[in-house]
Formats: C-alpha cells, structure tokens, sequence
C-alpha cells in the first residue's frame, strides 16, 4: 500500500467539513519561521487555523537568504493586500522559533559535519550554517541577521522564541521589534 494511503484517507474527511478562506492577510498578523522536525507543528503546537499565519520551514528554522527572500516578498503582497482597505501602518511580525533537541545539532561536531558533507554533497558551510546546538544562542543570531537584512520592511517586526520539546511549551527570547 502507498505511504500516502492513509493520509489521503485522512484528507478525504477533511475536505468534508472544509470552508474554503479567501486571500488575504494572515488574520493572527504573524509569520512563523521554524524548523522542519515533524515534532513541532505551528498548527497544533500554536493552535493556527487556515488563514491565520504563513509558515516558512527549514532545517533548524534558519534565516537564510532564502527565507529573507520569501519575507520580503509576503511583505510587498501583504502591502498589496492591504491597499485595498488603506494602507498599513505595520503588516506582520515575523516569530523566528527554534527548539531544543535539534537534529542539526549535530552539525556543530565538526567531524559529524565533513561526514555529512561528503555523504551528501551539500557544502560544509552550508550544513554548519544551519546548525541549532543552543537554539537560545541561534534564536537571537537569526533575529539579528534579518532585522539587519536591508530587504526587510520597516513595516515588519521580528521576535525570537524557543520551543521545548521536553514541554511543549514556547518561550520567548526576543520581544518583537521593527528594523
Ligand atoms: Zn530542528
């Protein structure tokens, strides 16, 4: 049987009681920016319903320049967006969440990294980049880097929180702040 089977059986009674949102800005007013382990779903861990809030994912929930791209972007569409109904004075505040118990955590051990290099073919720098050891050290570089970004909006805030897998609780690191 297909691995997707049951999940599409699952989407099936979904798609039953579903009311379809329309675009628009995200209602809750925040992005989330976190890692892609499937233990930490913003949907269940934050409660997010559909149309609440645009979610970016990677490894470890870094701010590449990938994910500074993509903001920079949801910001211009969300300016758009709000044109419509007059222009905004802010548009969103950007939650980078980092978590404990990290898998790439073991990108910090510099032989685990060169193993992983060579096995994969992804440059070390790339691997050491996304790196999560002490997600409250990471957390605070990543707020950093895209408050410092120039493609940032002055119109979007950043905060920094830290999700423990141990709790399942989120605290926060960095109180939201404009550029
Ligand atoms: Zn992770």
């Amino acid at each position: 049987m297909p691995r997707m089977t049951p999940l599409l059986d699952r989407n099936e009674q979904f798609a039953r009681a579903y009311a379809p949102v329309p675009l628009g800005l995200p209602t809750a007013q925040v992005l989330i920016v976190t890692c892609l382990d499937h233990r930490i779903d913003p949907a269940i861990v934050l409660g997010l319903q559909l149309g609440e809030a645009p979610v970016i994912r990677n490894a470890g929930g870094r701010v590449t320049p990938a994910v500074i791209d993509d903001i920079a972007y949801l910001a211009f569409l969300a300016e758009q967006l709000s044109g419509r109904q007059g222009p905004a004075d802010t548009l969103f505040e950007v939650a980078v969440v980092h978590h404990t118990q990290c898998g790439t955590g073991f990108l910090d051990d510099p032989d685990f990294r060169r193993r992983a290099a060579e096995a994969t073919g992804v440059p070390e720098a790339a691997l050491g980049a996304s790196a999560v050891a002490d997600p409250h050290v990471t957390v605070k570089a990543d707020v950093e880097r895209l408050l410092a970004s120039p493609l940032l909006s002055p119109k979007v805030s950043v905060s920094g929180h830290v999700y423990d897998i141990a709790t399942g609780r989120v605290t926060t690191t960095l109180d939201a702040r404009y550029p």
